[in-house]
């Protein structure tokens, strides 16, 4: 699950990027607004986590922006701007949510978490289920037998892609652009060596699922 980033406190940026990769999520960090209006241009984010005091102008211009892209996603503006003006110009410019600097990395967490809940196109239908491998969507957690499956991040982030498109083939690119941030660096065959570790950990759980790939096209999951 793929979040931007847009943050120019270098110590605040560098946690929130260090937590949520830990919790699972893939980060792209931007420190200025033209960079971050760059990234939105070309790649799609699940969520927008958005500073406004950026030293090429405010945040919310972003906004402008993401509202011309097709399923923009929603944005959580973090600001020290905490008057009741700053907050209504922020959601009159289309922000879903505020969060007030200084702030405790759980709560936002717990507000980005909701984001994703409120926007997901799969929300009422939380639970996928193939073979006995089930997925929570909204808390992004395996399940086999009622107990979650602890996965690393980005076999995490692979489950996940293939998850929402169960028993239909994930596109390679579309596979790596869930796995990697643009500062990552990515080796030839690092997609498949997590693969690879990924059909290991649900076959040593008996997930009854089969991980399948398409010579040159991309990757399945289907009941085994
Ligand atoms: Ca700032």
């Amino acid at each position: 699950m793929r979040v931007l980033l847009v943050e120019d406190e270098p110590e605040l940026g560098a946690t929130v990027v260090a937590r949520l990769s830990a919790a699972g999520f893939v980060v792209d960090h931007f420190t200025c607004l033209g960079d971050a209006i760059e990234a939105v241009l070309s790649a799609q984010y699940r969520a927008v986590l958005l500073d406004r005091r950026l030293p090429d102008g405010d945040g919310l211009s972003l906004i402008a922006v993401l509202k011309t892209r097709p399923s923009p996603p929603p944005v959580l503006i973090l600001t020290a701007l905490d008057d009741v003006p700053d907050r209504v110009a922020g959601l009159d410019a289309g922000a879903e949510d505020y969060l007030i600097k200084p702030f405790a990395f759980e709560e936002l967490l717990a507000r980005l978490r909701v984001l994703l809940r409120r926007n997901d196109v799969g929300a009422h239908v939380p639970l996928i289920t193939i073979g006995r491998l089930a997925y929570d969507l909204a808390a992004r957690e395996p399940i086999i037998d009622g107990h979650s499956l602890a996965l690393p991040r980005r076999e995490l982030a692979i489950l996940d892609a293939l998850m929402r498109r169960a028993g239909r083939v994930v596109m390679r690119e579309n596979l790596e652009a869930n796995v990697y941030g643009f500062d990552d660096d990515i080796s030839s065959n690092a997609l498949e060596a997590h693969i690879s570790r990924l059909r290991k950990r649900l076959a040593d759980a008996q997930a009854g699922v089969i991980l399948h790939g398409v010579r040159g096209v991309g990757y399945m999951l289907r009941a085994a």
